[in-house]
């Protein structure tokens, strides 16, 4: 099953557990149950905001993030997400630069939490470049359901991916 690409670094029981939801049709079920509504972090202005507020909370030494954005390209880099990030990354500009965070599109249509575990992921990245040992303790740090959260954005990814927007 190609959407299983999402989730293939799994443990072999996640990824049938996965496949089976897939097949009985209840993916969209699981999520909308943990997860009943989306957030409404919709403007670049909010997002731009929303990203300032952890990283002033949690990473406020490391380099400023000069800019902040929903990329609707990024939705097409599906081949990304087998081994990295999201459909989202960090970009380094100049030496001691400025950040730019892009995340994608399709995750204005997310739920919070989620929006909550791609941010942090991203600002993750502004201290650790590899996903390594500290990178995910960082990410722990600042987001304790950090590991149940990126399993489940991957499964709303395979949900969107066949049957469109989560939340209709
Ligand atoms: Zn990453």
């Amino acid at each position: 099953m190609k959407v299983l690409k999402y989730v293939n670094h799994y443990p072999a029981h996640i990824v049938d557990q996965v496949e089976s939801l897939v097949k009985q049709k209840q993916l969209a079920a699981y999520l909308i149950k943990k997860y009943p509504c989306k957030h409404t972090v919709n403007s670049e202005k909010a997002l731009y905001d929303y990203v300032q507020n952890y990283k002033k909370r949690y990473i406020k030494q490391s380099a400023p993030v000069s800019r902040v954005s929903y990329d609707a390209k990024l939705q097409l880099v599906k081949h990304a997400l087998g081994t990295h990030t999201y459909v989202s990354r960090v970009q380094g500009g100049k030496l001691k630069a400025k950040q730019e965070i892009r995340i994608a599109s399709l995750f204005k249509e997310a739920p919070q939490v989620m929006l909550d575990m791609i941010v942090v992921h991203e600002l993750a990245h502004l201290k650790e470049k590899q996903h390594n040992k500290a990178f995910y303790k960082l990410c722990l740090h600042m987001l304790p359901e950090y590991h149940q959260l990126e399993l489940d954005t991957r499964l709303f990814l395979i949900e969107t991916e066949l049957n469109g927007p989560l939340y209709k």
